[in-house]
């Protein structure tokens, strides 16, 4: 049995499981050993090693939910990503990243890199001629983030994978905000995956995890650099991520259903001025969206009315909570000035277009009509407060 070509829900509920021959139990069983015997000494079991049972199961799933041939488990998304690249990387190698990157990840390359002597640059503009011009002789990898934070800007997958292979470098993509429910960059060519797992596979903000997913060839390099950087993941948290990603795609694909409601109710609301999703006809990248993606996901981002307080706003919530992070079953926002983006400075905050009032809406699972309802009221608040204060 082809366990990769099975429908997504059964991948997510049936690949990679340690069978319980014990107890014919209806769940992996959990080891927490980090002592194993030596049946076999191609066989070193070890936390560290990313070999122990639960690891070696759960990287099978991620593989097969990824279209890759193997995978690793991390103890977190920035884990994945420093790992991935710098396996990849040594000094006087370049990176090519897009210009709109998760904050963390921007700040791993701007805070890091230059003391091992690893160079640089950011994208212009997000069209794969803006990848292709940062290209130079010494370029290694190419790293993109689609949909990305907080705009849900599209990059065109194929285009820049391509432009990788015409020279020979690695492309990388962050594929948190998507998630294996909606977008399979490894079907366009990408060469590595990387997941926060923390956000989508987990869902329910009580996991910090991360993964990554490529060629056999790949993982076997970046194997090599996480043994010695020791980012695993406890067997723990292994087991309780297998149990999450059972229900990521039905839960998913409830968020993607209530995001694009919320979107268009957004997208024809009068205090509302811009809606950001790329499930909406208006979004600039609609149609690349729908190309590569398979549904448009959970995040979006919207800025009110000129006059209308955001922070109050959002303080007027009361369902939707206002909190870091995103991706959980429960529906939150932020404001990017102020949170995830508040390291980048005014400045490329005004080159990458994100205004002080934008607000981030990680939507959950919620019934859409309690959703609209709480935004209704926090509007009302903050309306009654633009009124008082222009007259
Ligand atoms: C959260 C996040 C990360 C970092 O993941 P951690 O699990 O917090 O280390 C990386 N990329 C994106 C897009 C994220 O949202």
């Amino acid at each position: 049995m082809n366990q990769q070509k099975k429908g997504l829900n059964t991948i997510c509920t049936h690949v990679g499981e340690v069978v319980d021959e014990q107890f014919k139990g209806a769940i992996s069983p959990l080891y927490m050993s980090t002592s194993y015997a030596f049946e076999d000494v191609d066989v070193k079991r070890y936390p560290r090693y990313f070999n122990t049972p639960n690891q070696e199961a759960l990287c099978l799933k991620v593989a097969a939910l990824e279209h890759a041939e193997a995978a690793l488990i991390f103890g977190s998304g920035m884990a994945a990503v420093s790992t991935a690249m710098m396996a990849f990387l040594r000094a006087g190698d370049h990176i090519v990243l897009q210009r709109t990157l998760y904050g963390g990840t921007y700040n791993l390359v701007t805070e890091e890199f230059e003391k091992y002597g690893i160079l640089y640059s950011f994208t212009d503009g997000l069209q794969p001629e803006d990848f292709e011009a940062k290209v130079q002789e010494n370029t290694k990898v190419i790293y993109v983030e689609t949909p990305s934070n907080p705009l849900l800007t599209i990059t065109d997958l194929k285009a820049v994978a391509d432009i990788a292979k015409k020279h020979g470098i690695v492309s990388m993509i962050d594929n948190t905000f998507a998630s294996p429910v909606n977008q399979n960059p490894i079907d366009f060519g990408i060469d590595v995956v990387i997941h926060s797992a923390t956000k989508y596979m987990g869902g329910h903000s009580d996991i910090c995890a991360g993964a990554v997913a490529s060629t056999e060839e790949y993982m076997e390099r970046i194997f090599h650099l996480a043994k010695n950087f020791g980012g695993s993941l406890s067997d723990y948290t292994v087991w309780l991520l297998e149990r999450s990603i059972k229900t990521m795609g039905i839960r998913v694909r409830a968020q993607n259903t209530n995001a694009l409601q919320m979107a268009e109710y957004l997208h024809k609301h009068a205090d509302i001025q811009n809606v950001y999703y790329p499930g909406l006809a208006s979004h600039p990248d609609h149609e690349l969206a729908r190309k590569q993606m398979k549904g448009f996901g959970g995040m979006l981002s919207f800025e009110l009315q000129d006059g209308f307080d955001a922070s109050e706003f959002q303080k007027a919530l009361q369902l939707i909570k206002s909190s870091m992070s995103l991706a959980g079953v429960e529906s939150t926002v932020l404001s990017p000035t102020q949170t995830s983006h508040a390291l980048l400075g005014a400045e490329e905050r005004e080159r990458q277009g994100i205004k002080d009032g934008l607000i981030r809406f990680s939507v959950g699972i919620e019934e859409v009509e309690d959703l609209i309802e709480d935004i209704e009221q926090a509007l009302e608040k903050v309306r009654s407060t633009v009124v008082a204060t222009t007259h």
